[in-house]
């Protein structure tokens, strides 16, 4: 396709703003799938999407339009997928900005509008869903223009749900985003936006082409890796996959090329051909890397060899988690594995536990810390409590800091300013942008990675955003708080906490435990200790003799079942030395009151 038939964009949008309805009202619309095909949602695809309402990967569909290549690029839709949201994006020259007609700016609309800016994107903003009774059109048409900046003088005005405006959203995706610049007979130069496991085909790479052409047969190499391929698919998806002849300058596509693994290719990475290379590979490639870890441990010890089988074949299809063996005293053999963000180890968790069934321990998140030892010896990166070296050794430590903004009703903001407080923030702005606040915050990684944004959308009734990027290690007066429970450290809970909220942590955890972990014959006491001394301590209380004495009479079956419902507790139950501790309790016992 020539140049000037094609137009390469993007949509952004706030979650639940309509990005994804849209998407498949473009594609119905052109005619890329009938009405019948159109089950909910075509681009997002994984169950666990669908369910959250966010991509995961970056999708692209190719549309036709009057003679016109349109290219849609989905982006990732959370802040743990930053960079691949940056790629996404640079592989576009435009974007539609989807706003609820209803609700208006939010953050996530203006993390991604700012983003998008930066990418120098011509943006269509287009109102949605102003099918409501709620709707305000007008008034969103201002705020777009006095929060973000944008003329929206010429909105589209749509509704997605029912099929308004979106032949005109067509009509000005060609008319006003600028079509990609490129040269389709230079040396060839692709770039990387995601790539994927298929069980048929191998590794499909999604590419932008900068310059040149791709073609079947080619002989590729991948510049940041330093490997070549052999290319035996071109094509694009409509939302199906199609094969073409070729892919060239300005045209966004997938190849493959017989690779197995997609730890080979990495997002950001210039694809040129290894006979005619690029004499500089594109800027902006950075290598990925995990932020928060935890230890993935199986409640079951027999399943250790199917958690690796499982770790290992989604790991085939998502280069961007880590993962090593990991043994400790008390849960076993099990996994140390390495995220992009909460919400990835989350996911990842999910899927174990869902796709492959899985009783999984989780062990408490951590981010990396930088210890810096005495007498110069070599500053040690911990990803795990469990290896933290002992307080006499250590010079100082750091800790990864992010940088937040946080867009909320004002009738909520008291609450999140306390919130963030709480949690060592320092405010850095505070502006107010049509009865919204906007506030910035720096804050320690340690302290969001926990359960910071369940928090912040429960105090605002799920109306704050939150937007984050790293901005770099500070010291911290940090030190390793362990939980013994019947006087036994159990290892699964230690954390690295500040001194100034350790006692606080110890007090909430051992709370928490008291009431997650179930009456036993003797008394138990749970204590939170840093070093040798306890900061927290809680007893729960013997069991009296027999469960079963609650039963009087002589219901033998409510007898039996309750003994039954003993047994399958005890299934999902961990020994530590003679205390049996629920499954749930690991996770639960982590969020912070
Ligand atoms: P996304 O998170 O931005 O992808 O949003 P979705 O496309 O998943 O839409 C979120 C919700 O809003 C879904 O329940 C949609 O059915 C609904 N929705 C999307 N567009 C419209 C619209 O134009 N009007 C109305 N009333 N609802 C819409
Ligand atoms: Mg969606």
């Amino acid at each position: 396709t020539p140049l000037d038939k094609i137009r390469n964009f993007s949509i952004i949008a706030h979650i639940d703003h309509g990005k994804s309805t849209l998407a498949d009202r473009l594609i119905q619309t052109t005619g890329g799938l009938t009405a019948r095909e159109m089950s909910a949602q075509v681009l997002d695809n994984m169950d666990i999407e669908k369910e959250r309402g966010i991509t995961i990967k970056a999708q692209t569909v190719r549309l036709e339009w009057k003679g016109y290549e349109l290219n849609l690029m989905d982006t990732p839709g959370h802040v743990d997928f930053a960079y691949e949201v940056s790629r996404s994006l640079a592989a576009c020259e435009g974007a539609l900005l989807v706003v609820d007609a209803a609700q208006g700016v939010e953050a996530q609309t203006l993390a991604n509008v700012y983003q998008s800016i930066e990418h120098d994107h011509e943006i269509v903003p287009v109102i949605n869903k102003i099918d409501l009774p709620a709707a305000e059109p007008e008034m969103v048409r201002k705020e777009i223009e006095e929060v973000i900046g944008l003329d929206a003088s010429r909105a589209v005005m749509t509704s997605a749900k029912s099929g308004i405006g979106i032949e005109e959203v067509l009509d000005a995706i060609v008319e006003r985003i600028p079509p990609p610049k490129g040269d389709r007979e230079a040396p060839l130069k692709a770039m990387l936006v995601d790539s994927w496991y298929d069980p048929y085909l191998g590794v499909v790479i999604l590419i932008r082409v900068i310059d040149g052409v791709l073609r079947k047969g080619q002989e590729i190499q991948f510049m940041a890796a330093g490997t070549k391929h052999l290319v035996d698919r071109v094509g694009c998806m409509r939302p199906k996959m199609e094969i073409l002849p070729e892919l060239a300058a300005g045209e966004i596509g997938f190849i493959t090329a017989q690779i197995k693994e997609v730890a080979q290719t990495r997002v950001g990475d210039t694809i040129t051909d290894s006979k005619r290379p690029a004499l500089e590979a594109l800027p902006g490639f950075k290598e990925v890397q995990p932020v928060v870890f935890c230890g993935l441990f199986p409640v079951d010890a027999n399943d250790f060899e199917k958690l690796r089988e499982s770790i290992s074949k989604l790991r085939l299809n998502d280069a961007s988690f880590s993962f090593e063996t990991e043994s400790s005293a008390a849960l076993g053999f099990g996994f140390r594995c390495g995220f992009l963000g909460l919400l990835h180890l989350e996911i990842i968790q999910e899927r174990l536990t869902r796709e492959y069934d899985l009783d999984l321990i989780t062990t408490a998140p951590s981010v990396i810390y930088e210890i810096h030892m005495n007498h110069g010896a070599a500053t040690i990166e911990l990803h795990n409590p469990a290896d933290m070296p002992d307080a006499s050794r250590i010079d100082f430590i750091e800790e990864p800091w992010i940088e937040a903004v946080i867009y909320v009703p004002d009738e909520y903001l008291g609450s999140i300013l306390k919130l963030c407080q709480d949690r060592r923030g320092i405010q850095k702005n505070l502006t107010y942008v049509g009865g919204r606040a906007q506030v910035t915050y720096e804050l320690p990684l340690n302290e969001v990675v926990f359960d910071f944004y369940d928090r912040l959308k429960s105090i605002s009734r799920g109306y704050a955003s939150f937007d984050y990027h790293q901005i770099g290690h500070r010291e911290g007066d940090l030190v390793k708080m362990n939980i013994m429970v019947n006087a036994e450290p159990v290892d699964a809970l230690s954390m690295i906490v500040h001194r100034g909220t350790a006692e606080a942590r110890g007090r909430g955890m051992c709370e928490r435990l008291k009431d997650l972990i179930p009456r036993h014959l003797f008394k138990i006491p749970i204590q939170a200790a840093i070093g040798g001394k306890v900061i927290a301590r809680e007893t729960i209380a013997a069991m009296r003799k027999d469960v079963t004495a609650k039963c009087y009479g002589g219901d033998i079956s409510r007898k039996k079942k309750l003994l039954d419902k003993q047994k399958e507790g005890k299934k999902r139950m961990r020994e530590y030395g003679s205390v049996s501790i629920p499954q749930e309790a690991f996770i639960a016992a982590l969020r912070m009151g």
